[in-house]
């Protein structure tokens, strides 16, 4: 779930817990408040990461789905992404030789098949 935290007394919350109400001074939109310290509109995004009480600074799209995560936490993500990548140029790589030693095999047959036809 989704956590937001109050700038104010630094708690952070599920957001189910959030107060929302309709904004008195503009009924198109809406405020937000804090359910501990009654802050208005100090709620900020915070890194989804369990356990992480850091506000998020970034956004973006993994194996797992979209996450929302403080700078520390993005470099992990993004260190795992970047493995998943390596496997997996290392794999098409693996793939790659393995192709190349079938043709090799292929050819090296073929050579001993030619050179007894020569004997
Ligand atoms: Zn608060
Ligand atoms: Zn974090």
């Amino acid at each position: 779930m989704k956590k937001w935290k109050c700038e104010e007394c630094d708690t952070v919350i599920d957001e189910d817990k959030i107060l929302i109400a309709d904004n008195p001074f503009d009924p198109e939109n809406i405020i937000t408040g804090c359910p501990f310290c009654k802050s208005v509109n100090s709620l900020q995004a915070a890194c989804d990461e369990y356990g992480c009480d850091q506000l998020a600074s970034c956004g973006f799209p993994t194996a797992e789905g979209y996450r929302v995560t403080c700078g520390k936490h993005m470099r992990k993500y993004k260190e795992k992404t970047e493995e998943i990548n390596e496997i997996h140029r290392l794999e098409v790589k693996v793939e790659k030789l393995e192709a190349d030693l079938i043709e090799a095999k292929k050819d090296s047959a073929e050579i001993a098949v030619e050179t007894q036809v020569i004997k």
